[in-house]
């Protein structure tokens, strides 16, 4: 289900209980992760649906420059529906990412710094969404996996790690530390 494109919601069958009850219980499900965003294929699920979620209280233990190299603020929860997204040009950011179907591991993922997303709300009006920072960065893991995406297909492969081993090791490194790791030489394959 995780790589299937998912099934698009009518305004209807948004409005109705059946979707009213799940969105409730995708809420509680992402905030007992805990985690800022959930799809519905995540929870077996194959509907253009996901809730979103940033708290204020997830980002009181960070570093303020980590926040800040981020541009990581609180973000209200709330629902997509059928969303289509536009990325914004120029250069990507790129940081460690994980995904709650993925657990236990991070990667280096370069994605778009601004997205506009068009989408429907929980109640089926249309809602247009401007997004920067680590919110477009939401919107587009999320929106992924609505596309059968996940973030593997989009990292820096050689940066693909255990959490073990990126807190261990990755932790308190900026990214371009990260990414000047050396690639494997000539010789690496015949040794
Ligand atoms: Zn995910």
């Amino acid at each position: 289900m995780l790589r299937q494109k998912a099934q698009a919601l009518s305004e209807a069958e948004i409005r109705g209980s059946e979707i009213q009850r799940l969105i409730d219980s995708m809420l509680e499900t992402m905030r007992d992760a805990p985690g800022v965003g959930l799809a519905a294929p995540q929870v077996g699920i194959s509907l253009q649906l996901a809730v979103i979620e940033d708290r204020a209280e997830y980002l009181r233990d960070l570093k303020p420059e980590i926040l800040a190299e981020r541009k990581r603020e609180p973000v209200p929860f709330h629902v997509i529906v059928n969303p289509h997204i536009r990325l914004s040009d120029g250069a990507p950011a790129t940081f460690f990412e994980g995904c709650l179907s993925l657990a236990g591991f991070s990667a280096l993922v370069p994605r778009a710094t601004e997205v506009v997303v068009d989408c429907l709300d929980r109640f089926g009006k249309p809602k247009q969404l401007h997004a920067r920072g680590w919110y477009a960065r939401i919107l587009q893991h999320e929106i992924d996996h609505l596309n059968g995406a996940l973030y593997v297909d989009r990292m820096l492969s050689r940066t693909f790690t255990s959490m073990e081993h990126l807190n261990r090791y990755w932790k308190d490194k900026t990214t371009a530390q990260v990414e000047e790791m050396p690639a494997p030489g000539p010789d690496a394959t015949t040794k």
